[in-house]
């Protein structure tokens, strides 16, 4: 960090470890900042995507999706006292119902069928305005502890739904 790191290319991101697990048997849609959004279920870790049968064309349009997604979370970060900013960034990200979700949620759906996948659904925890949802937000149910995440910080799933929250 000097005066000018701002005007420069970012550092590459080095938030994950790769996965190591000899196979892989569960995966999640789990942004953080890299490119590839995929994490292995079992030790958390970032899955190189040539590890996961993908359907021709499935790789780019989930990494379109996790532009989008970044997009929206640097809005947030950038959005600092821009409430109507803000707001929009957090809705896009929290809401379900969002076109951002509904978009991550249905890529996750279509590799659920190469392998099992589950969809993570972001929630500020920092914020006191309001608590995490106590329900599933696609059919309301009651969460289920997740315990098959090794020091993962979230720790309820629907499993009916493969949302974890
Ligand atoms: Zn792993
Ligand atoms: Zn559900």
């Amino acid at each position: 960090m000097d005066a000018y790191s701002s005007l420069r290319p970012p550092e590459p991101s080095q938030e994950l470890e790769p996965c190591s697990c000899s196979s892989l048997t569960s995966v999640m849609i789990y942004p953080h900042f890299s490119p590839n959004p995929l994490i292995c279920r079992a030790c958390s870790g970032e899955v190189a995507p040539e590890r996961v049968p993908l359907e021709p064309g499935f790789a780019h349009r989930l990494g379109r999706w996790a532009q989008l997604q970044d997009a929206f979370e640097t809005l947030w970060i950038q959005a600092e006292e821009d409430e109507e900013l803000e707001h929009l960034a957090r809705d896009a990200q929290e809401n379900f119902k969002s076109a951002l979700n509904q978009r991550g949620y249905a890529l996750a759906q279509e590799l659920d069928k190469n392998i099992d996948c589950y969809y993570f659904l972001f929630y500020d925890v920092t914020g006191a305005e309001h608590d995490p949802p106590e329900g599933c937000p696609n059919c309301s149910q009651t969460l289920k502890p997740l315990q098959d995440a090794n020091g993962f910080r979230r720790k309820q799933a629907c499993h009916a739904c493969k949302i974890v929250l």
